[in-house]
């Protein structure tokens, strides 16, 4: 990209080389686009922050405030971490915090959400799912609960903020097929967005 420092990081999908600061910016960009392309915000939104209580919750939270500084009349909140919130719990957190007047923001990655995706296919209870950047609680769309990190493998988030991946099951299934197969997150994403319309 750049070329003027060093890479730390290689796109094994795209063969791009970024340095930490180009992998920064392309996370950002990235992020903003998904926010547009699925009209996840608006600009007057209240927006609640709801950590999971991993290392990857301050990196998200850093991405979504630097794309908010330019809409002045956004308001954004995050709420302190209690215990970590695991998949299985998401359905509660997001009746937990879900208001009328908020919009609920969860740091769920591209790797999140193949890894929900396999773990639905492997229990076969649909209690949450993400579609079009939204949260599906047991079939319901809550349209006010959503990730804009889905565009977004937390691995790169991981190498350019210098913190540590979430690990789990469904996780480690979804970097394994990522690792045999460069591309292959954002395949199975464009494939599970067509099923799931
Ligand atoms: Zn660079």
């Amino acid at each position: 990209m750049c070329r003027t420092r060093e890479a730390i990081y290689t796109r094994e999908y795209s063969g791009e080389r970024l340095c930490e600061q180009c992998l920064r910016k392309s996370i950002i960009i990235k992020v903003r686009k998904t926010i547009g392309k699925l009209k996840l915000l608006e600009r007057d939104d209240k927006i609640l922050f709801v950590p999971l209580g991993r290392d990857l919750d301050e990196p998200a939270f850093q991405i979504l405030s630097t794309i908010e500084s330019s809409f002045p009349e956004v308001s954004l909140e995050i709420i302190k971490p209690e215990l970590p919130i695991g998949y299985d719990e998401i359905p509660r957190a997001v009746r937990e915090y879900c208001r009328q007047d908020a919009k609920i923001v969860l740091p769920l990655f591209l790797d999140d959400l193949v890894a929900i995706f396999f773990r639905y296919c492997d229990t076969g209870s649909p209690d949450v799912l993400i579609k079009r950047g939204r949260l599906v609680i047991a079939g319901e769309d809550i349209k006010n609960a959503i990730s804009p990190y889905i565009e977004v493998i937390s691995r790169e988030v991981g190498v350019a903020w210098g913190v540590k991946t979430a690990e789990n099951p469904y996780l480690k299934l979804a970097w394994e097929l990522e690792d045999d197969t460069p591309g292959a997150l954002y395949n199975i994403y464009h494939s599970y967005e067509r099923i799931i319309q």
